[in-house]
């Protein structure tokens, strides 16, 4: 049942902005989607982090991070672990992008294992799954879509799902401008719900948010978002400019 869910729209800034071009991008975004009905979150590097939250305080706009490792601390060059997220008050991290997967050797168990360090830190994850092109064509989008979210949810408890929002994002639509088509999504979305409704029950399926990203934009949003699976966005490209952000806010209020 959908009207159980709110939609949440979320952006996913990857390596974009610099501190005083996140001030503004955010000081622009905020009045307009102050009266939203949906949730509303950015996810932006984490040196702005810091901003992010200064001017995100008390609105009703979520700040997240984009990645977190899976260790409290330790011997980890260049990393972030999600004890310093969640110490921060940041309260959203997204795990398992297709990026991470594609270039830094990212692997359905190394995502399970960020999912439990972000759970363990007290954050909301925003976990991203998605078939390659070939493997659609390969017609194995179900099997790739399930194997991704039975190891991410590995040890997750039905209480801590509660703080989990999936992101189905087909990788031949991210930052191609190939969009799935609304029944595309719809099919993955629905599918990856009953993927979570055999591992838990109905009641937790029916109840957790079910993004669909890649090239979602003021144009397709309000396909997309029509559909009964699909809850939301994790939207890239369109996050970076805040009135195509705020359209697909509006498309999902
Ligand atoms: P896109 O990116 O909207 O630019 O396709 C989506 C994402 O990677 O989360």
């Amino acid at each position: 049942e959908k009207s159980l869910r709110k939609a949440v729209i979320a952006g996913n800034w990857k390596m974009n902005k610099n501190r005083a071009e996140a001030k503004a991008l955010i000081e622009e975004i905020k009045p307009l989607v102050k009266d939203a009905d949906c949730g509303v979150i950015v996810c932006v590097p984490y040196t702005n982090l810091e901003t992010a939250l200064e001017l995100c305080k008390g609105s009703n706009v979520g700040v997240g991070a984009e990645n977190c490792h899976w260790a409290k601390s330790g011997a980890f060059t260049g990393e972030i672990s999600a004890d310093m997220l969640a110490e921060m008050g940041v309260e959203y991290v997204i795990i398992g992008h297709s990026e991470r997967r594609q270039y830094f050797g990212e692997t359905d168990v190394t995502v399970n294992q960020r999912v439990r360090a972000a759970l363990d830190a007290g954050l909301r994850v925003i976990l991203c799954v998605g078939e390659l092109l070939e493997q659609r064509e390969q017609g194995i989008t179900e099997e790739i879509c399930a194997m991704q979210t039975k190891v991410a949810l590995q040890g997750v408890s039905e209480a801590e799902l509660e703080r989990i929002i999936i992101a189905y994002e087909p990788v031949w639509a991210i930052g191609t401008g190939k969009t799935a088509t609304a029944d595309q999504a719809e099919e993955v979305c629905a599918f990856i719900r009953s993927v979570v409704e055999k591992l838990y029950n109905k009641k937790a399926a029916d109840a957790l948010t079910i993004q669909y990203g890649g090239s979602m934009n003021a144009a397709n949003a309000d396909e997309l978002l029509s559909k009964k699976n699909v809850d939301g966005g994790l939207i890239g490209g369109a996050s970076l400019k805040a009135p195509d952000f705020a359209a697909i806010v509006k498309a999902a209020s």
